[in-house]
């Protein structure tokens, strides 16, 4: 980057925004103790450290010096190419700020104690399956959720204002015309496929499988895709995650399962596909705003690129079923790849999103979209939503109403607002649209996969996304390594042609 005698004020908020990150860090640091090895004793003390460093971290962005810094710096870098590090870092703090700003420090902190208030007691409604015990910590969450969109801005809809904070660039109706062209296609596939459901056989997948086993062969599996095991470490947690530190130390957790269906293998992959993007943004970019992923949907995109364009196409499991079986033995016995990789993309409409197939996920985040959206613009009361869920339940994937628990309980994430759903479809449709691309420019990528050859993807991969950091929008991003900007065609396209050969149809 810069020189200190060309750009002294750049370099200076180098420093300041180098603490701001450090700090951000230690948080995220106590955070995975808290999910991996902390005892449960350890949840109060852990709160209050948490708070102290995420607030001194906000503090110190928010200071006037940042702010002074920002603008001597942002006439230092004139001219300079939008790509470069130096006007890249101006622009990306500056975006970052304002909305920083924006916020109230008293809305931050009623958001961040509404949320462990609600978190705790979404556990008891759940475990009770009874939603009108958690309605009432909706009801604060949702009301919040507007307090911040009205913070924030917005010119038509409420989640613009959300969207904005995760997704720059996107709006509400942008994501609700993607929607519209997926639900269009999903709606007549999901119901045709319920007729054919014959035609794959998955009884293989509820084999149970040895956790030891499953564990060996997922660190061997995510270190031959190329995560690097030496700034990684693989651990275990309930819900699997990946956390980073810096480009030295990007770790992921996974969870083994009873059977096949729940094995670890590709829950490590997906994280794999989270940390090995955070190893790719280069060492220039560390300890600045600039260094971590452009969203959480280009961030999703990267898990599900490597998840299930990879972990879940035939030729993956061609290099991987032998490996499967040296690490099960006879659970696989008699297991050809055909059969393994048919079972693993058997359309099945679930209850939970978590457990969902790749065709019917996106109608699971389409109904929360929606709900999210009426509760918002109080079109739909919170006491209503187990109805609203149900009705679309039966609608989008012809299921019967759920219990509570299984139904709007099952996720935890409204706990802390709306709007953290929209990156997972968002996630699928990126990783389609860059395996597209990629495909071009690596013409025999499946004979590689097929022969555990990963590098040549992931040097792809690193070169059109990973080495930008936050540089860009998802969109720019986007229609820089595709030469388009995000659509649902891609993903309509790949599932077409998965679909017709996992059913065999002609
Ligand atoms: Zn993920």
């Amino acid at each position: 980057m810069s020189t200190t005698a060309t750009r002294p004020a750049l370099t200076r908020l180098r420093e300041v925004l180098g603490e701001v990150v450090d700090l951000q860090r230690a948080a995220e640091l106590l955070q995975w103790d808290q999910e991996t090895y902390m005892p449960p004793g350890g949840v109060e003390d852990r709160a209050s450290q948490l708070s102290t460093l995420q607030r001194l971290a906000h503090e110190r962005f928010v200071s006037a010096e940042v702010s002074r810094l920002l603008e001597r710096a942002e006439a230092e870098v004139e001219g300079l190419p939008y790509e470069s590090d130096e006007a890249s870092l101006v622009r990306v703090t500056r975006r970052d700020l304002e909305l920083a700003m924006r916020v109230p420090s008293d809305l931050v902190a009623a958001r961040a104690s509404a949320a462990a208030r609600a978190a705790s007691v979404w556990r008891e409604a759940r475990a009770a399956s009874d939603w009108s015990r958690f309605a009432p910590e909706l009801e604060i969450s949702v009301d919040l959720s507007r307090r911040l969109a009205e913070a924030i801005g917005y010119e038509e809809r409420p989640y613009d204002a959300l969207i904005r904070m995760t997704e720059p660039g996107l709006t509400t109706a942008r994501v609700a015309s993607l929607f519209a062209e997926l639900k269009a296609f999903l709606l007549p596939l999901v119901r045709r496929l319920a007729d054919l459901a014959d035609r794959v056989d998955d009884r293989v997948l509820d084999r149970p499988c040895d956790r030891d086993a499953q564990l060996a062969l997922s660190l061997e599996v995510i270190r031959q895709l190329g995560y690097d095991l030496s700034r990684g470490r693989q651990d275990l947690s309930a819900h699997p995650f990946c956390a980073s530190f810096g480009p030295g130390d990007v770790r992921l957790t996974t969870r083994p399962g009873a059977t096949l269906r729940g094995a670890a293998l590709l829950a490590s992959v997906h994280e794999a596909g989270h940390a090995m993007y955070e190893q790719g943004i280069p060492r220039s970019l560390d300890r600045t705003p600039l260094w971590g992923g452009a969203s959480p949907g280009v961030h999703e995109s990267q898990s599900r690129l490597w998840e299930n364009l990879v972990g879940r196409a035939r030729p993956f499991w061609e290099w991987c079923l032998p490996r499967l079986r040296a690490a099960l033995g006879e659970t696989v016995a008699g297991v050809d790849v055909d059969l393994f990789w048919r079972a693993l993309n058997k359309v099945r409409p679930t209850y939970v999103r978590v457990d969902a197939d790749e065709v019917t996920y996106n109608l699971h985040i389409l109904l929360r979209f929606e709900i999210e959206n009426e509760l918002l613009e109080g079109r739909l009361r919170v006491a209503d939503v187990p109805d609203a869920w149900a009705a679309r339940l039966h609608e989008y994937l012809a299921l019967e109403r759920p219990t509570d628990a299984l139904g709007p309980l099952q996720d935890i994430h409204w706990c802390s607002g709306m709007g953290h759903f929209v990156g997972y479809t968002l996630g699928n449709l990126i990783a389609a649209q860059l395996m597209e691309a990629a495909r071009r420019d690596l013409p025999d990528l499946d004979r590689q996969l097929a022969g555990g050859a990963f590098e040549g993807l992931l040097g792809w991969l690193r070169e059109r996304v990973h080495r930008h950091g936050r540089k860009f929008t998802p969109d720019e991003l986007v229609q820089r390594a595709t030469g388009s900007p995000i659509g649902a065609g891609p993903w309509i396209a790949y599932v077409e042609t998965k679909v017709r050969a996992v059913y065999g149809l002609g």
